[in-house]
């Protein structure tokens, strides 16, 4: 397997395995201006993407028989290990049609078909089950719940969802929230998940009901952790070439897990500073259709955005 560039983080010598699952999936996106047809997409497929500048991902997934050779190139490209991507040629690839509104800010499914995720059972071998740090990434809580349930080693799980999930696996998703550590989700899932639509409001709610700690995503405004020894709130990095905001969320989070698994701990501060890197990895993800920038970005980009991020923010 090709050996991509990483970030070095303070921390381990080398760093941890992350294992992923959640949607591969071809995306057709539509925003005010431009529009993408059948684009490499899915939760894990950007998560693993933006782990990989930070310490080596394993996807655990499905794809079907029009899943294409140069998408899959494209992920082996920066390390990702894809032997728990199976391959199901009887059915077509998971497929998601999403519309932007004017400001970006909003988002409709248009369209989505499970396809092969609808037989899909994951089964990790015994090298997956011990992987320590774990990504429940966006796809449906009982496949999530299937792989919690043969994890034998883990020492951090992120959890990610939408709100379909909310709607209906509501028990299932509360049960892995309740087993994971860190709740990854978006202001809107939050107000869906606790009826709460005050941010601070329903991050302390989702802590004392859901997930030890969590951290909520505005979008454009940035992202606030909730954590047990107290609040931290990072703005977004100022994007002024913004195409499609499709991953930037599972960007964050994938980044983000990615430098924890590097650094080898996941205390307060290394959360604080998981999130500015998972921020900087997130808005080289919007500047492009599908996966395409972030797939082809530098550490040395990354690394920048990050500096500029922490000067921005320091009074
Ligand atoms: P994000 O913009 O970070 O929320 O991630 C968008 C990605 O999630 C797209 O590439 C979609 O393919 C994928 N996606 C959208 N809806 C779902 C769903 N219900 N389950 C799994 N993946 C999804």
């Amino acid at each position: 397997m090709t050996q991509p560039r990483r970030i070095k983080v303070k921390g381990l010598a080398t760093p941890d395995n992350v294992l992923v699952i959640g949607s591969v999936a071809y995306d057709s996106i539509v925003t005010p201006h431009e529009t993408g047809e059948r684009i490499l997409g899915g939760s894990a497929s950007y998560a693993c993407l933006a782990a990989s500048y930070f310490a080596p991902p394993h996807i655990v997934g499905v794809v079907g028989h029009d899943f294409r050779d140069r998408d899959r190139k494209k992920l082996a490209k920066r390390g990702i290990d894809l032997s728990g991507l199976q391959l199901d040629e009887t059915g077509r690839t998971f497929a998601w049609r999403g519309r932007y509104h004017e400001n970006y800010n909003r988002r409709d499914t248009e369209d989505l078909q499970l396809n092969v995720f609808e037989r899909f059972q994951p089964r990790l071998t015994e090298l997956q089950q011990a992987m320590p740090y774990v990504m429940l990434g966006n796809i449906r809580p009982d496949l999530q719940l299937a792989v919690l349930n043969q994890l034998t080693a883990p020492k951090f799980v992120l959890v990610d969802t939408i709100d379909i999930w909310i709607e209906t696996q509501r028990e299932k998703l509360s049960e892995v929230m309740r087993r994971s550590d860190l709740l990854v989700v978006n202001d809107s899932e939050a107000a869906k998940l606790t009826g709460q639509t005050n941010v601070i409001v329903a991050g302390q709610h989702l802590r004392q009901h859901g997930c030890r700690t969590v951290i909520i995503k505005k979008g454009e405004h940035g992202a606030v952790l909730f954590h047990e020894e107290g609040l931290f709130t990072l703005p977004a990095f100022p994007v002024t070439e913004l195409r499609d905001p499709t991953g930037a969320g599972d960007s964050f989070a994938g980044a983000l897990l990615g430098y924890l698994a590097a650094a080898g701990k996941t205390d307060f501060a290394s959360l604080r500073q998981a999130m500015v890197y998972g921020t900087a990895v997130a808005s080289l993800t919007v500047e492009a259709f599908s996966t395409d920038r972030l797939a082809k970005s530098g550490c040395t980009e990354i690394k920048n955005r990050r500096k500029e991020l922490l000067k921005m923010t320091k009074a």
